[in-house]
């Protein structure tokens, strides 16, 4: 009986935490995270790109950021990829929609802490949608799980399915940053979203080529603004 309440929690709440996969006493499982990491949550902070969230030295905007404008307003990420490799993978490869809450949770903290202000310049977020094939396999969509997350702890509206993924591509991961441009031409449409202020949410960012495809979409179905918001990025 005990394994089997065990095994529901489980389902739950992760037994580890999420961020270094330190093994939890069952008491914390609510939390999802080890005292050392809860003690100090390693969220990004500093001078950062105002699209990539990737740190400067000086100044607004990367040189990575300045050559090929996104289209998208601003963007932050809540940690470095690097950190949450582990447990990232822990999430999306391995199923285990626990992981997912909790790190909504932290993306929520992240933006009450340093980002309030975006809250009320917000009309919904939305996700980064998985073409149908895909979710089908994994079971769930990542960015799903964290808006969900997301909105409740902070109270953004969410608002899913907004954009459709219309066909299956390459992974951008096995891509080069002018072919993962190719590869999403014209991949995503969005519903109607006339004069809507809205943040986009994904797990990672790394070139940016989705974020901005998406972003692209929303534009041409009357987005007034578009934020993004990544659980992390890399560097
Ligand atoms: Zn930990
Ligand atoms: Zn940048």
């Amino acid at each position: 009986m005990k394994s089997l309440i065990q095994g529901f929690l489980n389902v739950l709440y992760p037994p580890y935490c999420v961020i270094c996969g330190a093994l939890l006493p069952m008491g914390e499982w609510e939390k999802g995270l080890c005292s050392s990491c809860g003690g100090k949550i390693p969220f990004l902070t500093g001078n950062r790109c105002k699209f990539c969230g990737r740190q400067l030295e000086i100044g607004e905007v990367c040189h990575s950021c300045l050559e090929h404008r996104p289209v998208f307003a601003r963007g932050v990420s809540a940690f470095d990829y690097e950190v949450l490799r582990d447990g990232i993978a822990r999430f999306k490869f391995h199923g285990v929609k626990g992981d997912g809450k909790v790190f909504g949770r932290l993306m929520a903290e992240f933006i009450l802490l340093y980002h309030e202000g975006w809250i009320k310049e917000i009309d919904f977020m939305t996700e980064v949608p998985l073409h149908r094939q895909k979710e089908k396999e994994r079971g769930f969509n990542q960015a799903d799980i964290l808006c969900k997350s997301i909105s409740h702890h902070t109270g953004i509206v969410y608002e899913k399915n907004i954009l459709t993924r219309t066909k299956a591509t390459t992974p951008q991961s096995k891509l080069s940053a002018k072919e993962r441009h190719e590869n999403l031409k014209n991949v995503f449409v969005a519903k109607d979203c006339a004069d809507k202020r809205i943040l986009l949410v994904d797990d990672i960012f790394t070139t940016g080529a989705t974020l901005n495809e998406c972003s692209r979409a929303l534009f041409r179905s009357g987005a007034k603004t578009v934020s993004i918001f990544c659980l992390s990025v890399t560097e």
